[in-house]
């Protein structure tokens, strides 16, 4: 019997149910802290959200510090309570240390709603790792993944369940900083131990229209295989980034398990970068998916509502957790998925990608 690590203890596989395999819970992502150049821009983006300037956050996520950290545990279960109401059933947390990751609230989630919640593993970009990495070795860092997936996080006794996201940054023409090849060849050896689901955080470029994507696909491909990663269990997210679904055909065709499009519902801009610069809209990743469908592959897609910073919430302007089960399928099915091919996607994908053993 396939097990799936909840922050509550292992479940069977074919209890899991409907599932986003990328979201966040809780959030600090002020490593990506983008000031305005402006200071009187910077002085305001300092301040409380409000419905006059919830417009401004949306152009420039990254320029608003409140936006990067979302720490209210009450307003999450008000939101992920949503989700539960309107058909999902599990959630992987891919928060992080550096990033907020904190085991505690996931259980009090997990306990308030009846979701299966589970916690995740690793390092994120290197912008967010903590300092003590930087001294540690491939091994070591495998060493910690395992004990984490096998025995316990920071001495609570509860279980992570998956590996990721790990987090590979930087420009176009670079596919990493050292210290994450250096946390993505550890990844690979913490799944070939363990058996455990991978996801990574590709560097996806903020497109403007018309762009060509750039990507590192086959290289960080190579240092998985390398290290042993079974590429089956690997999913990678954030393919709404990329506007080529010969780029998630090519990764299916090298062995990868999963191509992850999480980000529905992350219609914002994130101008600091520069103009134009931001997430893909809804109305993009939604034809990206039916391309991915009419090809053939429902059973290899997730989706996701990527929910992270502030503006994702709906008590902050945003469609929340739910927002696939009340909006994507009903637009996925008007597009003409069918119902075989959600269920797919939302319950057998996930099912087969997190259950170990
Ligand atoms: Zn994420
Ligand atoms: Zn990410």
């Amino acid at each position: 019997m396939a097990t799936v690590q909840t922050v509550l203890g292992p479940i069977d596989a074919a209890d899991l149910g409907g599932t986003m395999s990328h979201v966040h819970l809780t959030i600090d992502i002020l490593c990506w802290h983008m000031p305005y150049g402006d200071p009187a821009l910077a002085k305001e983006a300092e301040g409380e959200f409000t419905l006059a300037n919830v417009g401004r956050i949306r152009r420039n996520g990254l320029a608003w510090r409140r936006n990067l950290v979302q720490d209210d545990v009450e307003l999450t279960i008000r939101e992920v309570a949503e989700y539960a109401r309107a058909g999902g059933r599990a959630l992987v947390n891919v928060d992080l240390p550096g990033m907020g990751r904190d085991v505690r609230k996931l259980q009090r989630i997990a306990r308030e709603t009846g979701l299966h919640v589970i916690a995740s593993t690793g390092w994120y970009i290197a912008a967010c790792h903590p300092p003590e990495i930087a001294g540690r070795s491939v091994e070591e860092l495998a060493d910690i993944m395992v004990r984490e997936l096998d025995e316990g996080i920071d001495g609570t006794g509860v279980r992570a369940g998956n590996i990721g996201e790990i987090g590979l940054s930087g420009m176009p023409q670079d596919p990493w900083q050292p210290a994450e090849e250096k946390v993505l060849r550890a990844a690979a050896r913490a799944q070939a131990r363990t058996g455990a689901s991978l996801t990574i955080h590709p560097n996806a470029h903020l497109l403007i229209h018309g762009e060509k994507p750039v990507d590192h696909f086959d290289l960080y491909l190579d240092v998985l295989e390398r290290e042993g990663c079974d590429l089956g269990k690997l999913y990678v997210s954030h393919l709404g980034l990329f506007p080529d679904v010969e780029i998630p055909k090519r990764l299916l065709r090298r062995g990868v398990g999963f191509v992850s499009y999480d980000h529905f519902g992350h219609e914002e801009y994130c101008e600091g970068i520069g103009p134009g610069r931001g997430f893909t809209p809804d109305k993009e990743e939604v034809g990206l998916v039916m391309q991915m469908i009419e090809a053939g592959h429902a059973d290899r897609v997730l989706l996701g509502a990527e929910v992270g910073w502030k503006t994702c919430y709906k008590a902050h302007g945003g469609w929340g957790y739910s927002h696939v089960y009340e909006n994507i399928l009903p637009w996925l099915r008007a597009c003409g998925a069918t119902e075989a091919q959600i269920h797919r996607m939302m319950v057998e994908n996930p099912r087969r990608l997190h259950g170990v053993g």
